[in-house]
């Protein structure tokens, strides 16, 4: 099909509920995309943080064909070897202790919220079940996850939301503890607030926060969805806060662009969620998880410190760009936030790259990139080269 057949039949069948950018993919091969018609558009967005092995990566695709010829599913009421060495894994990198695994972001949010409510369950009984999340964050499109989102903006149409949420500002303690109260059972934050525009927390509020959280036995629930899984060059954000939280959601990268999700809870949560409290039909989906180990096998230690060099390199290139809708850059690793001007809309920005064949995101004001972790130099210098074309 053609690009605009491709439009036209979404456009007649699929509810219309993305504001998507006039492109149709095809296919892609590294950090490069190509539409039907064969242009090729250089990749800073991964699918939203997605595809951390680009498009096209051998070993990913050898491994999701041979484990869908040995079984493609089977349900958790049977056991199976990808899922058990993914969430091995997951533990001994992190120093977790036990996975449940599911498939999508807001559904891996919902876990940890549960989990939190049934720690405090188990132990006080009812009535302390209040979560506290900061204003500004994402945690996802169900209806409780809309809830926990600190955005007035989703808070509408879908009443009544789930009771139980108070927002808090970020990197303000007091602000968090005037929204607490005795019947707070966790905190949840993202570590960098990715949809909100990139902006991560200061190191010594979200350490002064786990020491609270410690102290009153609220649960730490970080959501590490966008964040996890290499894009800040450590394998979650968490490592390089210096704190262990209770529990940690991961979603995007995990699997390298397969749906597949979960939570990682600590030594102290692992049992929290015992038989028969919390599944799910497709988690731990063999394939998935067999694309999660190529992932895995990946993300070594160099690989993740060359991801941490070429996010300050784009960041160092862009700033010395000095084009003139652009200010400063935040983020760490591989996810990066650009200030956009005054005078400047960040959506007319994004149009205009991917006219020039570069894809980016925005995210609240700013604009966003997140590449395929595997990017190479070459493609970021083609990116750069498209941005100063494009904005000088
Ligand atoms: C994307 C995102 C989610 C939602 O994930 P879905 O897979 O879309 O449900 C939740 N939290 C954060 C931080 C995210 O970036």
């Amino acid at each position: 099909m053609t690009s605009q057949e491709i439009k036209a039949l979404t456009g007649q069948y699929i509810m219309n509920t993305y504001g998507r950018f006039p492109v149709a993919i095809d296919h892609g091969q590294g950090a490069t995309l190509y539409d039907p018609e064969g242009n090729a558009y250089i990749d800073f967005t991964s699918g939203i943080g997605v595809s951390d092995l680009g498009y096209g990566c051998q070993p990913w695709v050898d491994a999701i064909a041979k484990q869908a010829g040995k079984i493609g599913h089977t349900s958790n009421l049977f056991y199976t070897e990808p899922p058990a060495r993914l969430a091995e894994i997951l533990c001994k990198r992190t120093g977790m202790s036990s996975v449940f695994f599911a498939n999508g972001g807001g559904e891996a949010n919902e876990g940890m919220i549960k989990l939190a409510r049934k720690y405090s369950f188990d132990k006080y009984g009812r009535g302390r079940a209040a979560i506290v999340t900061l204003n500004n964050s994402f945690h996802g499109r169900t209806i409780t996850t809309l809830t926990a989102t600190g955005q007035d903006v989703f808070h509408n149409y879908f009443f009544p939301f789930t009771e139980g949420f108070r927002y808090a500002d970020a990197n303000d303690l007091a602000s968090l503890e005037a929204a607490a109260g005795d019947d707070v059972c966790a905190v949840m934050m993202e570590l960098v607030q990715g949809e909100g525009g990139v902006l991560p927390l200061d190191r010594d509020y979200v350490k002064a926060v786990a020491r609270l959280c410690a102290e009153k036995d609220w649960l730490l629930l970080v959501d590490e969805v966008q964040t996890g899984v290499g894009r800040t060059g450590s394998l979650f954000a968490f490592q390089q806060y210096g704190i262990l939280p209770d529990v940690a959601s991961f979603a995007k990268g995990i699997a390298g662009g397969l749906p597949m999700s979960g939570i990682l809870a600590n030594e102290k949560c692992r049992d929290v969620l015992g038989p028969g409290t919390h599944a799910t039909t497709f988690g731990a989906n063999p394939v998935c998880a067999a694309a999660g180990l190529v992932v895995q096998e990946t993300l070594t230690d160099a690989f993740l410190e060359d991801v941490r060099a070429k996010g300050t390199y784009l960041r160092n290139q862009i700033e010395a760009l000095d084009l003139p809708c652009f200010g400063a850059t935040r983020g760490m690793g591989l996810m990066i936030g650009i200030q956009v001007k005054d005078g400047w809309t960040n959506k007319e920005i994004a149009s205009k790259l991917i006219e020039n064949g570069l894809l980016v995101l925005t995210a609240g004001p700013s604009m966003r990139l997140l590449p395929p972790l595997v990017i190479s130099q070459e493609e970021m210098d083609q990116g750069l080269e498209i941005l100063k074309k494009t904005l000088s």
